[in-house]
């Protein structure tokens, strides 16, 4: 199990915006940072899943942007910690209208489809107001947990740029198809590394692309490149960073 550290200073940055391509590293690693510090994880991808996911239970034409857009501003959805029974390696529970689709937004034909949802225009303003409203949460100082990691493509950039720490992950093409390969096959998903690779070249470009909110690092964002790292190798990394250390050496 995880030790947990509390901050170690009242000055230590209360929210850390991680953003980077897709199995840079971002989830396992702002997870487990924020276990450390008792902050709470947030995981904007989710939201983005969770609107794919549902525009593709109703059958819509994802080409549709009045209606896929109208839906993410209608849908209810909830990203909570897990409850202390569910044993099933979730980081979060994703709850879309009170249903529990935390798998089911994980699944190959979202990743395929998730960049083409995300780049509406209209979708990410739903959904950015709506991560701004939860970081707003802490600055007021009025939940329990300490801070916040919130994990995207465009935290440090569009959603909090104001954010005290920030932090761009990254990897090269081939170790990030690696990962994402060994996590479908833990979880019992059919596919080739090689379809593997090559959506994940696709969804890059979609989202590097986009006229809105391309990911891309901010400008006051330390670059950490994950390959050959353990992610608690990067969580010590980010951890030096917060106590205000100089990484260059690592
Ligand atoms: O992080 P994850 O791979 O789950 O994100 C799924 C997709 O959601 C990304 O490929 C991207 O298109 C979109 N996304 C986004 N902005 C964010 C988080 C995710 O556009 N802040």
């Amino acid at each position: 199990m995880t030790e947990r550290h509390e901050p170690e200073s009242l000055s230590m940055p209360n929210i850390v915006a991680i953003d980077g391509p897709a199995a840079s590293g971002k989830s396992t690693v702002g997870f487990s940072l924020a276990e450390r510090l008792g902050y709470v994880y947030f995981d904007t991808g989710a939201m983005y899943r969770a609107v794919t996911w549902a525009a593709m239970q109703r059958e819509m034409d994802l080409a549709d942007h009045d209606a896929v857009g109208a839906l993410a501003e209608a849908l209810d959805i909830d990203i909570l910690p897990p409850s202390d029974d569910l044993c099933d390696g979730r980081q979060t529970t994703v709850l879309v209208d009170g249903m529990d689709v935390t798998w089911a937004i994980r699944a190959p034909d979202v990743d395929r489809n998730v960049s083409t949802v995300s780049a509406i225009p209209r979708v990410r303003t739903a959904l950015t107001q709506h991560q701004r409203r939860i970081s707003r949460r802490f600055s007021q100082g009025n939940v329990v947990a300490e801070g916040l990691v919130m994990v995207g493509r465009d935290i440090g950039t569009v959603v909090l740029p104001d954010a005290p720490l920030k932090v761009y992950l990254d990897a090269s093409a081939e170790e990030r198809a690696r990962r994402r390969y060994e996590e479908l096959m833990r979880r019992g998903k059919g596919v080739g590394y090689a379809d593997v690779l090559a959506d994940m070249r696709r969804r890059d470009e979609i989202d590097t692309h986009r006229a809105v909110a391309p990911l891309r690092a901010a400008a006051d964002a330390h670059v950490l490149m994950t390959d050959g790292f353990t992610p608690d190798g990067i969580v010590e990394q980010i951890l030096a960073l917060m106590r205000g250390e100089v990484i260059g050496d690592w």
